[in-house]
């Protein structure tokens, strides 16, 4: 599954388009963005981030450290809990 990213103008609100965008860091992208209103043109740039982990890599870079989702914690504590023996 794939999409892509679309945003609205924060001025118009109408759609904007990616018109180019540059790696600043393995975890951060600047996406140059154009409203598709030609009454409205705004150009902007705007941030797309990694901000946490879901499912966690098999294969790990070691120099990414990303929180996990809280819900990931929850899910890998139950895990934990169901491995633990049965206390007496
Ligand atoms: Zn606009």
């Amino acid at each position: 599954m794939s999409f892509r990213v679309t945003i609205r103008c924060p001025h118009c609100q109408e759609r904007s388009i990616a018109i180019s965008s540059r790696e600043m860091s393995k975890t951060l992208r600047e996406v140059t963005y154009r409203c598709t209103n030609e009454l409205c043109g705004h150009t902007y740039v705007a941030n797309l981030e990694v901000v946490r982990t879901l499912t966690v890599s098999s294969i790990p870079a070691a120099d990414v450290h990303l929180p996990l989702s809280p819900h990931v914690r929850r899910e890998q504590l139950l895990l934990l809990l169901e491995d633990e023996p049965a206390k007496p």
